[in-house]
Formats: C-alpha cells, structure tokens, sequence
C-alpha cells in the first residue's frame, strides 16, 4: 500500500469526489498533503480532474468538528453514544422501530454502509433508511432490476473507448465525469471515425466534439427513445439471435409507435440523423446521468433507453451497451450493501421472504422489516408530520440538497431528535442537530469504494484523524452495541466487516444474484490492506467482466424484461405565473453542497457566484442584462442569481447550478425552487424540470 517514489512513502487511495473512482496517490508532507494521479488504476490511469487535483488543498482542518457535542456543548464520547441509543431505544419502545429513520450518504465508505443498514434493517427492524443517492441514481436501480432482474451495470469504462458511437443522454461527462471524458477523448483523438451524440436540453462542454447535439425539450427523453425503437422495428434491426432472450418486445414496439416524436421539439432531420447514426453503428455506448434520472418519469427514461440495446443486443459486448454513470463517489458500494429502504444487501430484495429470510439467519437478526421502508421525499415529510421522531443523518446535507428545501428545514428544526454525524459542524443540516457526531474524513478513512463500472477500490488513510473524530463504522458499532446488540456489532477494523459482507455475498450467489464478492470471504488483514482495484464478480470461477452478452438475465424465467413505456411530461407546467422551466446541475469544479471544495480558492476561479443561464429573448423580454441580479420564484421558494445570458439554454428554460448553500450565499439555494415531485417508480425526485419565473433584482 505504500510505494517508495522520489524515496518519500506514498500511500494509494481514491478520490473523493465523483463516481469514476479514480485512484491517487497521496503523500503526507510538512507543506501539507500532495496528491498525484495513481498511474496504476485502471479507471484513470494517472488522469486526475481539476477536482481531484486540488484534493490536498480541501483536507485543513479549518472548520472540523473534533469533539462531540450535545445541544451545541462539547460532550465527551460516552455520553454522546449513550445519548443516541438510549433515545434510539426510547422511541422505538414507545413509538416502534418505524418512529426512527437513517438518511445516509454516497461518502460513506462501503463498511460504513453495510453497517448502518445490519443496525437498521437486522437489529432496529426498521427499513426507514435511505441515501442520498435516492437524489442521484435511484431510477437506473429500478430500471435496471425492471429490466435485468438485478441493478447490474453491463459493461465496464474499457467499453467507452472501443465504441464507434458514444451517446450522452442527460449528462454533461465533460465537467461532472471529466476523466471519462478525457479517455473518451483520448480514445477519438486516437480514431477520429469514432462520433459523439449529445442529448441535453442545454448546449454544455460535452457538445464540443459532438457530431450532433440534439437540445430537446426537458424531459422528452422516452418519446425519443421510443422513436428509436419503433424505427429499430421498422428497420428489421432486431438482433434475432439476442431478441428471443428478451420478454416484452412487441408490446414495447406498439407502445413506442405510438409516441409522437414531435414532443422532443426536435427536428425530423435532426431525429433521422440520430437513427441513422445509432442503428447504423454496431459498437454504441449510450452514456446516461442525472438528465435522466432526476425526473418523474426518470426510470421509464432508462427502461427506454436499455429497450433500444436489449432489442438489438447492443449489450455486454466489447464497445456496446447502456452505461449509467454514478455521481457519488460510492453510490454503486451503497447500491450494493442495500442502501435503499427498498433494498437488502448484496442485491437481494427486502420485499423476498426467502431473502429476507437468508439475511436474518446469515446476521442472526431479531427483527427483519417486511415492507419498504419510506424513501427520501417521503422520510422527510414523515419527520415534518411528527410520525419519524429520531433521525440519524450521516455525511449529507439535505437541508440544502433536497427539494423544497425550506420545508426539509422545518420538518428537522420540529424533530424531537436529530444525530448528525459529519466533518464539519458549518452545514445547514449539522445546524439544527441536537447531537454531534465528529466523523473521520477522507485522507483519514479506511475501507472500500465501488465506481461506475463495479471496480472496488481501497481508500486508505494518508493522515491522522484529527482531535477525537472517529470513523462513521465505528460510531455505528458502538450505538449497536449500547442498543443492546455488543455480539453483532462487534468490530476492530473495516477489514472484518467488508468480510462479513463478502460471506453474504456468497449466499446471496445462492439465490442467483449478480452481486458476487466470495472471493473475498477469507481475505487476510494484509490482503485487505494491499487488496487492488478489482471489478466484481468475484468468486472462484470468476473477476470482473461484462454481463449479458450470453443472454441470461437474474430475472426467475433468465430472460431480460422489454418495457412498454410512454412518455409522460414533467409534472410540473409552466404557467403564466412561472412561464419558465428550470433545470439544475453541477459545475466543472464543485462539488455538491461546496462543504469541501470550496475550501479552495483556485476551484472557485472557475465560477465564483451563484448564477442562472437564461436566453437572450428570455432575458430581454424581462429587462434583464448580462450580470444583474435574478430573482428566480417558483411555488415552493425563491433565490437570487447572476443573470449569464446564452443561446447555450433554450428559449423557455433556465439552468442554475446546485452547489451554493446557506453557508456561502443564503439566497441562491436552489433545491428550495424544486418541489419534491418524484418518480412514482424510483422516488426519486424531479430536480431538472421545475417551473419558475424570472425578474431583475434590485437591492433596497
Ligand atoms: Fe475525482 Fe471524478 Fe475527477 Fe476522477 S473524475 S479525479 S474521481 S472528481
């Protein structure tokens, strides 16, 4: 784990940031932490992004909560652990297991993970917790267990760079996935024949090599997709080898005939263009992100999309298939312990007596939910309605990353009891905890992460935990112990439990799971010290690898599922009163609510202020000129904005970035625009087609 380059100890480990996974190495020196691109891992290969880069610049300790507190004082350990599980126990006996919830977080490393949902879903017998990534990834999980039977991701990022047709739908891979984007374009500078489709209702640095752009209207996503399909059946381009392994076909081909393409708002040229392209390549990647799934018809969007490469076997092939890419750095690891409140570890479903069954012997539970538990939206609402009274918030900030953010505010500050477990007390959410919890942060954690393309990856520590911060499993195992469990959570190091995990892994194969790590089962502690990146499965017979090129799906009849989808549009209308739609995302060189990098000044040079992208008609038509103040209002709040006026937006839309927080500019939290309409399939929310108005803002 540590190399010896320029006679200094180096230790490798991986970003912080995004779901790439990039390794790094990291060097720990008096002028503070150096950080280089891991010339070894096989997700960047020595590439770091401006984010990654700066990593060393965003470890100080300014701004760290090192002790713990109870109602604003500094505590000591004991008293605060005790704390929490004696009102954890509380609430529960008087109120039952559901009265308390978790809202967990991609940050967390996999061991964090895995335990927080033993403590929850096994011990507690509660299935009220959930991620953040019900905000980032939660309709591609639905849509890829709609249509494989499990939430596998096909292929791997070698497949990006032998496509001869890249297709990035809802994703702008240029600032949030920049090292895949450098590979991608790596991969045409070496074979320019090698084109790019962009599918984004904005014009975005993802466009600038693009052969196409097609800007369609916010949330036309299906009726473009169906389009494809239909023509794919009109073609005759069904793979007659693949197709008999895919159900639903016909009725996915009648529906998609009947979707009028026209609601995309795009050309018939520009649409024919995108057949000719997509059905005359045979190697065809289509990439696809948030754009996607943060709708209210966000896993339609992807069983539209995975419909198109299920139909012609595009799939698990060398340069062919679907591809989502995750935000967080350990979404996927979260998507696999069961991070859901819908899902139980290694990809077994809660709502399966038999799994269920197999995960309480194999934790030798007392108590297993046999229901969903209450998704992101719903949780929140359920703490504003008083029935959640105890909720435990690790590494996430939803005060700010929620919709109707000012509610999520209301629903805490009225909550008999709120655990936040973080590095800083200076976020919104850490604000109205009642106890504190200091968390190890990265550079200081030890355990695992997965990316995009199913890599494990290690972090390791490269510095000191400062002060009393104590790593986020070990606080877990210390309330399971206090709330009366001390053999189940039972632990001196990651290492034992990223075991346990992997023995449950093995079991879950049984059922006929994708998720399999049993490889891992009996990995000593200097394996797991020195364990290099590895793409799961992982088993005696098998590593890494694509899935499906063979045609058996985990699905109980082995064939993949075709669904008939239709477009819906966005929930919310654009009306006189907010006439205008407005889409929210990511800058290059932030990251989520800025709690880190913008401890950087040189990644806020890039784009210092909070602004809203408006077109030129639009923003003339409101006397609106380059660089005033916007108040943008929507039903649910309002925020001021830079105005940066481009024909990069359509006409009718706006774009404002996530990032900036009650911290750093109280007026332009963004999340407080969106209402908190979800996608009845995934629940997750609809962040990119909320309805606004736009006005010159003028000071008093
Ligand atoms: Fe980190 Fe993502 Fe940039 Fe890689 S691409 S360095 S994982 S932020």
């Amino acid at each position: 784990t540590h190399l010896a380059l320029n006679d200094a100890p180096w230790t490798r480990s991986t970003c912080a940031y995004c779901g790439v996974g990039c390794g790094v190495l990291l060097r720990n020196t008096a002028h503070g932490l150096e950080v280089k691109g891991d010339p070894d891992h096989p997700a960047n290969k020595g590439r770091l992004c401006s984010k990654g880069s700066a990593l060393g610049e965003t470890v100080g300790l300014e701004g760290r909560l090192l002790a713990p507190e109870i109602h604003g004082r500094p505590a000591d350990w004991d008293q605060a652990l005790d704390l929490v599980a004696s009102r954890f126990k509380e609430t529960i006996a008087e109120h039952g297991p559901d009265s308390v919830a978790f809202y967990v977080s991609g940050q967390l490393l996999t061991e964090d993970y895995y335990l927080v949902n033993k403590l929850a879903k096994g011990f507690i017998g509660t299935a009220n917790i959930d991620t953040n990534s019900r905000l980032c990834m939660a309709s591609t999980v639905a849509g890829h267990k709609r249509a494989f039977g499990t939430d596998t991701v096909p292929g791997t990022y070698e497949d990006l760079e032998e496509a001869d047709l890249i297709v990035l739908t809802g994703s702008n891979l240029a600032w949030c996935h920049p090292v895949l984007y450098q590979r991608i374009m790596a991969a045409k500078a070496a074979r320019p024949e090698m084109k790019i489709i962009v599918i984004d209702p904005r014009r975005t640095a993802s466009c600038d090599q693009a052969e196409l752009h097609l800007a369609l209207k916010p949330g036309t996503d299906v009726a473009l997709f169906n389009s494809l399909l239909a023509e794919i059946a009109r073609r005759n381009a069904v793979d007659p080898a693949f197709a008999p392994n895919v159900a639903g076909l016909e009725e996915a081909f009648g529906n998609a005939e009947m979707d009028d393409p026209a609601v995309t708002g795009l050309s018939p040229e520009d649409i024919a263009r995108f057949h000719d392209l997509w059905i005359g390549t045979q190697k065809v990647v289509t990439i696809f992100s948030q754009g996607v799934n943060q709708s209210s018809s966000g896993a339609d969007k992807v069983n539209a999309i995975l419909n198109c490469h299920l139909a012609t076997g595009r799939i698990g092939l060398p340069g062919c298939g679907p591809f989502s890419v995750t935000g967080q750095p350990n979404a996927m690891g979260g998507r696999e312990v069961g991070g859901l409140a819908n899902m139980l570890a290694c990809h077994l479903d809660l709502e399966n007596a038999d799994h269920r069954s197999a995960v309480r012997s194999f934790w030798d539970a007392p108590e297993m939910p046999v229901a969903p538990g209450l998704k992101a939206v719903d949780m929140f609402r359920a703490i504003g309605e008083g029935k959640i009274k105890a909720v435990w918030i690790i590494h996430t900030n939803p005060v700010v990353s929620m919709p109707d953010a000012d509610r999520v505010a209301e629903a805490l500050k009225g909550c008999d009891f709120v655990v936040v477990s973080d590095v800083t007390r200076a976020t919104d959410t850490a604000r109205l905890a009642h106890v504190l919890l200091p968390a190890a942060g990265w550079g200081e954690k030890n355990g695992t992460v997965t990316n995009s393309d199913r890599t494990i990856s290690r972090q390791r520590p490269a510095l000191p935990i400062p002060g009393e911060a104590r790593e986020d499993w070990r606080q877990i195992a210390e309330v399971g112990r206090r709330m009366g469990w001390p053999r189940a959570f039972d632990y001196e190091h990651p290492a034992e439990i990223f075991r346990e995990y992997a023995a449950l892994s093995h079991v879950a194969a049984r059922f006929g799971r994708d998720f399999d790590i049993s490889g891992f089962e009996s990995l000593s502690l200097s394996d797991y010290d020195a364990l290099s990146p590895t793409r799961w499965p992982v088993n005696e017979t098998r590593q890494g690898g694509r899935f499906f090129a063979d045609g058996k799906f985990f699905t109980p009849d082995g064939r993949a599922r075709a669904l008939a989808v239709t477009y819906r549009p966005p929930a919310a209308k654009t009306e006189k009163r907010y006439p205008l739609r407005l889409n929210t995302g990511r800058i290059r060189d932030q990251w989520h609510t800025m709690t880190r990098t913008g401890k950087t000044a040189r990644l806020s040079a890039h784009l210092g202020e909070p602004f809203v992208e408006i077109h030129p008609e639009d923003a003339a038509a409101k006397g609106i000129k380059s660089a005033d103040l916007v108040r943008l209002t929507s039903p649910t709040g309002q925020g001021i904005f830079r105005a940066l006026i481009t024909e990069a937006t359509r006409k009718g839309d706006v774009f404002a970035p996530i990032h900036w927080t009650g911290e750093t500019a109280p007026s332009a939290r963004v999340d407080a625009l969106v209402a908190s309409v979800v996608d009845p399939v995934s629940g997750q929310p609809e962040s990119k087609a909320a309805v606004v108005r736009a006005d010159r803002f003028e000071a008093d």
